[in-house]
């Protein structure tokens, strides 16, 4: 077998294949382009394609697919395959720099919120360069941005390359000022921790509602759940053992680096978290990871749930979004420095984040809103649907100092001078990790906590990198002329902070004294996707995105409707589940016990009055109360899930599924929930919790 260094990326065209494979000049011109992000000669890509289809079809490729990431949260590919006639009957393997660098898939039917509607009917892909080709299931996938042909972004990839661009441009400009000029490049990078759980296959094919919605609609809890903690980093079982490993040899053929796994809080779930990269190809690696834990898993009986919340009343699943900033001389810019300039700098990135984060928590929060995400806020698992910032005590204190102290001038100036001896220390002291926090320091980097599992990190990333981008280019435009840069820096620092500080909050963010103290703070608290999604579109967002250049006000809008939009579809599908889970099977179930528990009753009676039927007729009243209520409410939903058709607009219809369908589908569920514990096992048609908790053994 291979070692993982000789398996490591063997099925990718990464920069050794460029090296051996391309002609010299040729492989020059490709690193620039990479490097720089300069456009690419026709010419360039002939050759470059060419060598690609060698190396794939050495591999075993027979196809080619421009790999995109469609506003459908999945990747969407279209395989063409190498073949070209020769004129002789038979064909040869073609492949072009043209088919290469752009493509024309006939994707009419992506969610595009009225943006190709309006503008253009076609759309075409983009080669990314900076996110190498790779090979999976015998086809070569090339990574690709996809764009209305008036250049309208129809996908997820296009506003992250714009926001990487955006924030590198600010970045750059404060790095000079502390003298840095070896820096051409300053590059966002994520590290995206990614949860799920895993079930047996068997048992997953028999739950329509995790089928069709991802979640089970329906499902009593369990006898035991996670209050022992046992599940927890402990043994992991062999078959998910098995799993694991064969996911972390796919992976690392694609170059995904795949680093840690372990279980995690709740029975069934686990967690692998990559090494980090910089953003677009944390991404794509991310949406890989994804795709293949559900493909592999198939292979292993299993199957892999990434939605938010499979399992009520059992943790759900999130996406930690580790976050910094890196320069290609290979300095995380939130690392505290060794000098006392490091040490500013690393200050003014710092209070950057804090501004932004401050000023732009609606969008830190649209960024993490979807139907599957809502279920894990306010449930004391994940943080809560309040944005704060965690730095731990001493940072803060650091920074309290700053800007407290009467004599903050020689104070300050201390901290600044003797920083090599005071700061250091503060990120090797990362054990008071708060994991509460939405968005906690952690040393070096950020790591935003809200996301979801199931989850593309674009969206998210494209919200941090702009809104930094726009506090950074408000401190280069105050320091740029600066005549004494030491005093306006600290003034900038110091100001921001006091500006700011509401934002900070090291305590218990699961506590219902958080929710006043933040009030009080006033800070938003947008508990749903419906409440939090119009501020999407608020003039100042606008602004913003067409400042930095992410999104035209047209992309923006159409990206809201899409957002509004999946979630009104979401909640109507999981409603029509259950109300086809109901008749179909649950009230016939209801049926048969009813009459096991009447014909038991009729039985007894017949062999004597004097028998005690107390037990079946409690039951028999209770199930038939209960089923009577399961029948009204279940008349209620399906009037519901008609009248969600009159919601033609985005919002409104949203807005309808929150207050309407989704009440009366949590009213529904907890009788059918309670019907659950009192039916007879073998009369429940579905697997229940306990059995699909704990079905891989
Ligand atoms: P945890 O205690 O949360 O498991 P780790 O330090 O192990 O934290 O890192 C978690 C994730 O953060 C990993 O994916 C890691 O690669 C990523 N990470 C570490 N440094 C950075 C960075 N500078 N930028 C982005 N992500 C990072
Ligand atoms: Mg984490």
């Amino acid at each position: 077998m291979n070692t993982l260094p000789e398996m490591f990326g063997t099925m990718v065209f990464n920069d050794s294949v460029m090296r051996a494979r391309l002609p010299r000049e040729t492989y020059k011109t490709l690193r620039r382009v990479i490097t720089s992000g300069h456009h690419l000669d026709l010419d360039v890509a002939n050759v470059v394609a060419n060598a690609m289809k060698e190396w794939a079809i050495e591999k075993g490729a027979t196809h080619f697919t421009h790999w995109f990431q469609p506003m459908t949260g999945v990747t969407a590919e279209k395989h063409d395959s190498f073949i070209s006639p020769d004129g002789n009957d038979s064909v040869i393997m073609e492949f072009s720099g043209k088919e290469l660098v752009k493509g024309e898939p006939d994707a009419s039917s992506f969610p595009n919120g009225g943006l190709r509607a309006t503008f253009e009917a076609r759309g075409y892909t983009a080669w990314d360069p900076s996110s190498y080709a790779f090979i999976k299931d015998n086809t070569l996938c090339i990574p690709t941005a996809f764009c209305s042909y008036n250049g309208y972004a129809l996908d997820k990839k296009t506003p992250l390359l714009r926001s990487m661009q955006a924030i590198e441009k600010q970045a750059l400009r404060i790095v000079r000022l502390f003298g840095n000029t070896d820096v051409q490049r300053v590059l966002p990078t994520v590290g995206a921790e990614q949860e799920y759980f895993l079930i047996d296959k068997e048992m997953y094919l028999k739950r329509p509602d995790l089928i069709y919605c991802g979640r089970t609609l329906f499902g009593a809890r369990p006898p035991k759940g996670q209050e022992m903690d046992d599940h927890y980093f402990g043994a992991i079982k062999a078959r998910v053992s098995e799993y694991m490993k064969d996911l972390d040899e796919n992976l690392w053929k694609l170059g995904v680096m795949a680093k840690t796994k372990h279980n995690e809080a709740a029975p069934a779930q686990h967690e692998l978290a990559p090494l980090f990269g910089t953003t677009n190809i944390a991404a794509d690696h991310n949406q890989l990871t994804m795709e293949l834990m559900k493909s592999i898993a198939g292979r292993h009986g299993m199957a892999c749930l990434l939605h938010e919340k499979p399992f009520e009343g059992v943790n759900g699943s999130g996406k930690h979004n580790n976050w910094s900033l890196s320069t290609d001389t290979g300095k995380n810019l939130l690392d505290p420095g060794s000098t006392p300039s490091q040490n500013a700098q690393f200050l003014l990135f710092l209070t950057a984040v804090i501004k932004a984060v401050d000023e732009h928590q609606d969008l830190l929060r649209v960024s993490v809103a979807s139907a599957g995400n809502d279920h894990r806020f306010g449930a004391n698992e994940a943080p809560p649907t309040i944005i704060s910032v965690f730095l731990g005590d001493e940072l803060t204190a650091l920074l309290e100092a700053m800007v407290n102290k009467e004599d903050y001038h020689d104070r300050t100036k201390n901290l600044m001078e003797i920083g090599a001896s005071f700061l250091p220390h503060i990120p090797q002291d990362t054990t008071d990790r708060n994991r509460t926090s939405p968005f906690a320091f952690t040393g070096n980097k950020f790591e935003f906590r809200s996301p979801g599992s199931a989850f593309s990190v674009s969206g998210i990333n494209v919200i941090l990198n702009t809104i930094v981008a726009e506090s950074l280019e408000q401190f280069a435009d105050k320091l740029e002329g600066s005549q004494n840069f030491r005093e306006d820096l600290n003034r900038l620092i110091r100001h921001t902070i006091r500006d700011h500080k509401r934002i900070i909050f090291n305590g218990n963010n699961y506590s219902d004294d958080w929710v006043e103290e933040a009030k009080r703070r006033g800070l938003l608290n947008l508990k749903t996707t419906v409440e939090a999604l119009p501020y999407y579109i608020k003039p100042e967002n606008q602004k913003l995105f067409e400042h930095f250049g992410i999104f035209t006000p047209d992309e923006l809008h159409s990206r809201y409707e899409i957002m509004l939009e999946n979630y009104a579809k979401t909640l109507h599908i999981e409603a029509l589940t259950m109300i086809d889970m109901v008749k179909k099977n649950i009230i016939p179930a209801v049926f048969k016990w009813e009459s096991a528990l009447a014909d038991t009753i009729i039985k007894k009676r017949s062999v004597s009055t004097l028998l005690d039927c107390s037990l079946e007729e409690g039951l028999l009243g209770r199930v038939s109360a209960l089923a009577a209520d399961m029948g009204r409410m279940l008349e209620t939903l399906e009037k519901m899930a008609l009248e969600y058709k009159n919601h033609t607009e985005a919002l409104d219809s949203a807005v309808f599924c929150r207050e309407n369908i989704f009440a009366c589908m949590q009213a529904l569920r907890k009788i059918v929930d309670e019907l659950e514990t009192l039916v007879g096992r073998e009369y429940w048609p579905y697997p229940v919790y306990s059995e699909l908790l704990y079905s891989v053994l």
